[in-house]
């Protein structure tokens, strides 16, 4: 399997309860690498415009208030098959479907306030990333 990187996003939930390092041992267990990490403070407009794809869903206007309500820790991850991988790691949209063990399982606290993202394909983990990080904040 090739190694990947993907987008990951710790949210706001996560950074208000100090879960950083809890959430980043859950990906280094599994094999994924941090290779990238800043934490940063979106405006609704950025939130806005990286869940685009959401533009039309009810809860839009609800996850950018979220993402913007307080900083969030984006970060790549580097590893074999990494973008399926960190889906696993992080487990279903609702909490109450992630598998036990998972970031969601054990952290999140709602189907929004669900302490994780990750790309969901290559191609929206090339524009995730590069929405975040330059090619000279990866030094793998
Ligand atoms: P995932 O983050 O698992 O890829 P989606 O792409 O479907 O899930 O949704 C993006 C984000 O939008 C979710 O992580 C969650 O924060 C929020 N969201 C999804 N569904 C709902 C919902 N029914 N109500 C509120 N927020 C939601």
């Amino acid at each position: 399997m090739a190694v990947e990187r993907t987008l990951s996003i710790i949210k706001p939930d996560a950074t208000n309860r100090n879960l950083t390092g809890k959430i980043n041992a859950k990906f280094e267990d599994a094999g994924l690498r941090i290779v990238a990490q800043k934490r940063i403070q979106l405006t609704k407009a950025q939130a806005g415009e990286f869940y685009a794809v959401h533009k039309e869903r009810p809860f839009y206007d609800e996850l950018c208030e979220f993402m913007a309500s307080a900083p969030v820790v984006v970060q790549v991850l580097e590893g074999e098959g990494a973008i399926a991988k960190n889906r696993d790691v992080m487990g279903a949209t609702n909490p109450a479907d992630a598998a036990p063990g998972t970031i969601r399982a054990e952290f999140a606290e709602s189907v929004g306030e669900n302490s994780v993202h990750g790309s969901d394909a290559p191609e929206t983990a090339a524009v995730e990333i590069a929405y975040f990080f330059s090619g000279l904040e990866l030094v793998g």
